[in-house]
């Protein structure tokens, strides 16, 4: 194809014609430049209009990125919140947990407490108890002789 020919070292005096023709199959006018949307010589109006379809091609196409940026910047934004969110519960139930543990701790002082005192009293009870059954062990003894 003559529009994709190579023309490095070539003047455009010895360009063949065709090459200077709007490369649209169509289209028989003179090319004035390369299109930015079609890749080939385009005459005065079709450059016109390939730099509208550049134009609006390129809106889409950014229009769309940017929705794919906010959306992004409002699913990070989410996670930050919820990341502080997790956070703050995290403290919380650890402070509760210290609590909860600080009161099982002096709830069981005060209940062991309770019943050491109670062992105690019961072992006193009973050294009283051995006592008057000795005394009583004696004074039957006694009172058989
Ligand atoms: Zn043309």
């Amino acid at each position: 194809m003559a529009t994709k020919r190579k023309s490095s070292a070539t003047s455009d005096e010895q360009d063949r014609p065709a090459s200077r023709l709007c490369s649209l199959s169509h289209c028989q006018s003179p090319a004035s430049g390369r299109g930015h949307y079609w890749a080939g010589p385009l005459c005065a109006e079709h450059l016109e209009s390939d730099k509208e379809q550049f134009k609006s091609r390129f809106a889409s196409i950014k229009n769309e990125t940017d929705s794919i940026l906010a959306g992004a910047s409002q699913l990070t934004n989410r996670a930050k919140a919820a990341q502080f969110e997790l956070t703050t519960d995290r403290a919380e139930t650890a402070d509760l947990f210290e609590a909860v543990i600080a009161r099982v701790n002096e709830c069981r002082e005060k209940v062991l407490g309770r019943l050491d005192s109670n062992i105690a009293d019961m072992e006193q009870i009973q050294r009283s108890l051995s006592c008057v059954e000795k005394l009583s062990v004696d004074v039957k003894s006694q009172s058989a002789h």
